[in-house]
């Protein structure tokens, strides 16, 4: 299809994230992906710096992964899970319990990032209930948090950044505790576990599970705060008997500089949730992990079962791919990798800094964050993105940077320079 026709098409029929069908919104067509290499249809070329949100960390059209993708169809793409199993499922559990902390190891298969979080959620209400802990029922977290778009999810994220606003009175209410004040490399400040330890002494007979994004905040603000916040809330879910969850749907994979955020702490959480790096960003797939002894709780409940199953539950064909994803992630120097573009990142965005429009730079592991103090209009920098060669898709206050591991120093200057000269040209920044 031409690229005029694709757009017209695209502009009448068919709906974007977050987006107004027919909008006067910038959209460019793609017509291949290859590397960190975005190829448009009129021609130009762009440097990805979003992974496709979390989840490229390869890159794009990557042989290896091309290849489990291809050996797999030729067995089969799917097959229902109902009283079936197959291998890519099985291998892909054997790599996910040998790399996840120790005793997350029964394991739930599902199709996205937000059932994920339906998932653990469930299984959470489910594992109280089965303990006899019927008016547990509620779920604490902290501000600014993101865990997906769909009904239970939306409840827990943040009721203002989290862009569900508008279904509020719709939601269930949970609890919403401040946002941890301590930032990542600050020295903790006991005072911001009082809410939660406040709540919990108060609240706890209704809370079945506090959910957390693992020391980094996604979408929801982009923020980095103290493990140790971690490790007093673990405490406290034990002693009030609220199960933790952590939401690593985002920070997995090695996206913060550990493979998991979790690795951060010294803790671990009751239940974890994976998804958009779990197949290096070539299909959905998603994971719930919990403990054997709440797993065999759940089933000890009155359902016998742990009631929810998706049509596409283990798809073969994104199974498959996670697991080349995941070998090779392992194989790479990976670490190395992250470590020399956070500092990339940090020595590059810097300047930025002291720009009047920008309210901090933050960068931790391969992800780098401009906070601007007024929202961003997006209709207006992303031509200018474009037009200097890079892929950048801000939101709210938020310009950032998260690009594939394989990105090369040369590839990641042209990226954080193009990001601070189309900061510099809109806001008429003078500073440098
Ligand atoms: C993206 C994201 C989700 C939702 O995942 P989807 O695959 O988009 O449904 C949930 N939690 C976090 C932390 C995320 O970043």
């Amino acid at each position: 299809m031409n690229e005029q026709d694709l757009l017209k098409l695209d502009k009448q029929h068919i709906w974007h994230p977050y987006s107004a069908v027919g909008a006067d919104m910038p959209m460019y067509a793609v017509e291949r992906a290859e590397g960190v290499t975005i190829h448009l249809k009129n021609g130009r070329t762009l440097i990805d710096g979003m992974s496709s949100w979390w989840a490229a960390l390869h890159g794009y059209n990557h042989p290896t992964l091309n290849r489990a993708a291809i050996d797999q169809l030729a067995k089969m793409s799917h097959i229902m899970f109902g009283g079936l199993t197959h291998d890519p499922a099985g291998e892909l559990a054997q790599r996910l319990v040998k790399l996840l902390p120790q005793g997350l190891d029964k394991i739930f298969f599902a199709d996205s990032g937000s059932v994920a979080v339906e998932v653990a959620m469930k299984m959470a209400l489910q594992y109280q209930r089965a303990k006899g802990e019927n008016t547990r029922c509620k779920f604490a977290t902290i501000r600014a948090g993101y865990h997906g778009d769909t009904w239970h999810a939306m409840s827990v994220c943040d009721p203002i950044t989290g862009m569900h606003g508008l279904f509020a009175q719709r939601l269930p209410l949970q609890y919403f505790l401040p946002q941890p004040k301590t930032a990542f490399d600050q020295s903790w400040n006991e005072d911001d576990i009082r809410p939660l330890r406040d709540l919990l002494a108060q609240k706890c007979g209704e809370i079945a599970g506090l959910i957390l994004e693992p020391v980094v905040q996604g979408a929801g603000g982009m923020y980095f705060y103290s493990p140790t916040y971690l490790e007093k809330a673990r405490e406290l879910c034990d002693q009030y008997g609220v199960l933790l969850i952590f939401d690593e749907i985002a920070t997995g994979f090695g996206r913060t500089g550990k493979l998991f955020a979790t690795e951060y702490t010294r803790i671990k959480p009751d239940i974890m949730c994976l998804g958009k790096a779990l197949t290096g960003g070539y299909m959905t797939l998603s994971a719930t992990v919990t403990t054997e002894r709440i797993a065999e709780m759940i089933c000890q409940g009155e359902a016998k079962c742990f009631m929810h199953g998706p049509t596409f539950m283990g798809n073969p064909l994104a199974c498959a791919v996670a697991c080349a994803s995941i070998d090779l992630l392992l194989a790479s120097d990976w670490q190395n990798k992250v470590r020399r573009i956070e500092q990339q990142l940090k020595a590059e965005l810097a300047p930025a800094a002291s720009f009047r429009a920008v309210k901090e730079v933050r960068v931790l592991g391969a992800i780098g964050v401009l906070e601007m103090h007024e929202p961003v209009n997006i209709a207006q920098l992303q031509p200018k993105f474009v037009e200097k060669g890079i892929w950048l898709r801000p939101f709210g206050r938020l310009v950032y940077v998260m690009p594939p591991f394989i990105i090369e120093p040369a590839q990641l200057s042209t990226l954080t320079a193009g990001l601070l000269a189309v900061i510099k040209d809109v806001y008429n920044e003078s500073s440098c």
